[in-house]
């Protein structure tokens, strides 16, 4: 990926260099990939080096702060564990037995597989499992929510979108992340009770935040308990 390599701080930075036409300033951005520079077409390669010289504090800062926030691949095997209701599961890889779904018998989610090395056939079998549990469960708290805001919903889907956590339309339907059922259920009431709630008040006004709060006093925490643990949620 990276093109260039440049020394700053006493550090060989690898950096990915693209050029463009349309460019009139050098621009400079750092994400999962590490460092990209944006330049003019025909910009001379001092100049760009210049300005990495003259900002290699923040382009260390912002690496830094990348690896210390990157979320490593989840390892697809026995004995790993997995989230879910704010609780740690531990996978537990079962030859022999019925292969049929994975079965959760307390603090352990048991997966009955043919070959215990397959990897993706585990992802597989614990996405399923998540997704129908999620289903179970928020069907469960909707209705129970739902009844004690007063509003009626007319469906509720899964999704797996990256950015958001729920959603709702004018018609009642509501939409929730599969995701949210890896949190702690008092995080996915509020979720629940943020999308009712905008099934009377369509925006983020004060009397929309005034049913949230009723309904689900402790809200500012389960926001930020899910600002802090969402990414993490989004491993797989
Ligand atoms: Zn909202």
């Amino acid at each position: 990926m990276a093109t260039h390599r440049i020394r700053l701080n006493n550090e060989e930075i690898p950096y990915l260099l693209l050029r463009s036409p349309r460019r009139r300033s050098i621009g400079l951005k750092v994400g999962p990939t590490g460092l990209t520079v944006s330049v003019p077409a025909r910009l001379p390669q001092h100049e760009w080096e210049a300005v990495l010289h003259q900002k290699s504090d923040w382009v260390r800062d912002k690496l830094e702060h990348m690896r210390a926030h990157a979320v490593p691949d989840f390892c697809w095997q026995h004995g790993e564990f997995i989230p879910f209701l704010g609780r740690s599961l531990e996978l537990v890889v079962e030859t022999g037995g019925p292969r049929t779904q994975a079965v959760r018998c307390d603090s352990l989610l048991r997966v009955g597989l043919a070959d215990p090395g397959d990897s993706a056939a585990l992802k597989n079998r614990v996405m399923h499992w998540y997704r129908s549990e999620a289903l179970a469960f928020f069907q469960y708290r909707v209705q129970l929510l739902a009844r004690q805001l007063d509003v009626s919903v007319s469906r509720l889907s899964l999704t797996s979108a990256r950015t958001r956590w729920g959603s709702c339309s004018s018609s009642g339907a509501i939409r929730l992340n599969w995701r949210l059922i890896k949190a702690p259920p008092a995080v996915i009431d509020y979720v629940v009770v943020h999308e009712l709630a905008h099934l009377i008040e369509l925006n983020h006004s004060s009397a929309f935040w005034q049913i949230v709060t009723q309904a689900c006093p402790d809200f500012r925490e389960q926001k930020i308990f899910l600002k802090k643990h969402g990414a993490g949620y989004h491993q797989f």
